[in-house]
């Protein structure tokens, strides 16, 4: 428990050298707003979204006004480069063309599975509707599982060398008075690997792996719709365009669009908030290389070491209804500086020394996926990865972890037939379902008990009641605690990508 309860929150940022754009193809519906349409099995529109909007292109566009003549008048999809807002061009998109693998959202899953198929030789397109890769989130706890991951992926090392390996965890009341220490190292089934790593700099080296046309910023899917019920995907996105696809990815995070086409129900707010950020030290940290937890009463606060000059903190309190969302830091470090008194003095000074780009607030929340009892998570052709497909509270730090996991199992299921199979026609998509159904279901093996687990420890941790409180510092937490037993799910080890098929530079 030691160890899920240090690890909960860790970071991430992301910058891209390899975002670029696309040829989209353009088809134009007249029933874009509406749930069903001529030819379509089905189709979502995001009411949100539908209005008139200034397009990429510079034309305004009001999608409920589109032409239904497909491939006519193709106006503009645009290009993005690195993480500058893309420039409109000029030239006429292919209406026609199909493509072979689009995944929406380009978070840790997303690009993963995309730096997983390229290896194997699967083209696939980003679809993201941020101008950038993602930046919030300052830093993530990646474990032994991710990092196999990522050594398969080729970018083990180099974010090894910008990051601190972490070598214990150390645990304290709140008055910091210590209740637990051990080193990773003691623990069974080792070596463990452990750091805590900034988001950006690890969707920069994903993004490293990816053509430069592979990710195409700026857009935003609002509406799902299908031509027959084994047919392309077709997907239209805020700025008007609209494109084919064979194969749909859904890695567009816990709120995904493409999971509620499918009819996955909305995630359940667990109960907790977490607001976390990246402190920053230019003349060296003073955490050494240790993660310390402070467990408080119905509030626990934590640190993890990035850098030699970066410090990864968070702090999670219960909260009856999340409230309206929180997207502006100064608001959200005000918010915690209110909750500070009483607290060891670490967490005012990690707050002093964090710059407020670095600050971010989340509800936390999770789904269950249940076989047979909720939607399928696989439908034909399309399916889903990372927070989309599972997901869990940060208690055990391993919701990106997880979705770097789901990568490689993709590639090694649906990759494999995608890559044998590849401008194949309708009739491939048994194989592909089959393929996907494989993969759902082992991720579903791997995720459901994760989710569970972490559910189950957060809702412990952030117990109130002082007398249970009382317990758990001192018994459960420094007598019975066996913090080795909680690293076994980090064992995991996903396999490497089908050697055949791998792409040799
Ligand atoms: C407080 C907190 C702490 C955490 N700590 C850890 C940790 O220590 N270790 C760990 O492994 N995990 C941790 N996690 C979990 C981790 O952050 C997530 O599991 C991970 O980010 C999931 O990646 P993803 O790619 O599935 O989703 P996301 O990172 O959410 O990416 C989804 C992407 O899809 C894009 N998108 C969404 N909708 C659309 C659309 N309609 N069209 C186009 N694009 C779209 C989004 O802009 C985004 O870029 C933590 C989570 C929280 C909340």
């Amino acid at each position: 428990m030691a160890s899920t309860m240090a690890t909960a929150f860790a970071g991430l940022t992301l910058s891209s050298s390899a975002v670029e754009v696309c040829d989209l193809s353009r088809r134009h519906s007249s029933n874009l707003c509406s749930s069903s349409g001529t030819g379509s099995m089905r189709s979502t529109f995001f009411a949100k979204d539908c209005a008139p909007r200034r397009s990429l292109c510079g034309a305004v566009v009001e999608p409920w006004k589109l032409s239904t003549t497909r491939g006519r008048a193709a106006a503009r999809c645009h290009a993005v480069r690195g993480l500058e807002r893309a420039e409109a061009s000029r030239e006429v998109d292919d209406p026609d063309s199909l493509h072979q693998f689009v995944i929406v959202g380009a978070g840790i899953a997303g690009l993963a599975t995309a730096a997983a198929m390229n290896k194997i030789g699967v083209k696939t397109l980003v679809l993201e509707q941020s101008a950038g890769l993602r930046t919030t989130g300052a830093s993530l706890t990646l474990w032994s599982n991710a990092w196999r991951v990522l050594d398969v992926l080729g970018i083990g090392d180099e974010l090894r060398s910008q990051h601190q390996p972490i070598t214990g965890i150390r645990f304290f009341n709140q008055e910091e008075k210590l209740l637990k220490t051990f080193d990773l190292e003691e623990c069974p089934g080792g070596p463990h690997e452990l750091c805590s790593v900034e988001r950006k700099l690890l969707a920069n080296a994903l993004a490293s792996q990816l053509p430069r046309d592979a990710i195409r910023l700026n857009s935003r899917v609002v509406s799902i719709e299908r031509e027959s019920n084994t047919g392309p995907f077709v997907l239209t996105l805020s700025d008007g365009c609209v494109l084919r696809t064979r194969v749909l990815l859904g890695a567009d995070g816990v709120n995904s669009v493409v999971g509620q086409w499918m009819g996955l129900a909305k995630t359940r707010y667990v109960g907790q908030v977490g607001i976390r950020g990246v402190a920053v030290y230019p003349a060296g940290q003073p955490y050494g290389d240790k993660i310390r937890q402070f467990l408080g009463r119905g509030v626990r606060a934590g640190l993890a070491p990035i850098s030699s000059t970066k410090v990864y903190w968070f702090m999670v309190y219960n909260r009856s209804s999340p409230g309206t969302k929180v997207t502006d830091p100064a608001e959200v470090r005000a918010e915690l500086l209110s909750m500070l008194d009483g607290w060891p003095q670490h967490m005012k000074e990690l707050l002093d020394n964090t710059p407020l780009e670095n600050i971010s607030r989340a509800a936390l929340a999770d789904r269950w996926n249940l076989p047979g009892i909720t939607a399928p998570v696989v439908q034909s052709g399309v399916t889903l990865a990372g927070d989309a497909l599972h997901p869990m509270t940060p208690n055990l730090g391993q919701g990106g972890c997880c979705a770097l996991e789901d990568a490689i199992i993709l590639a090694q299921t649906l990759g494999v037939v995608l890559a044998q199979r590849a401008g194949g026609g309708d009739g491939d998509y048994d194989a592909i379902t089959k393929a996907m159904e494989q993969y759902a279901a082992e991720r579903q093996q791997r995720t459901f008990p994760l989710a569970l687990k972490s559910f189950v420890f957060g809702a412990l941790l952030q117990i109130g009641f002082a007398p249970v409180c009382f317990v758990r510092d001192n018994i459960a937490v420094p007598k019975i605690v066996r913090p080795s037993s909680f690293l076994s799910h980090t064992q995991y080890n996903c396999g490497q990508l089908p050697a055949s098929l791998v792409v040799r530079d």
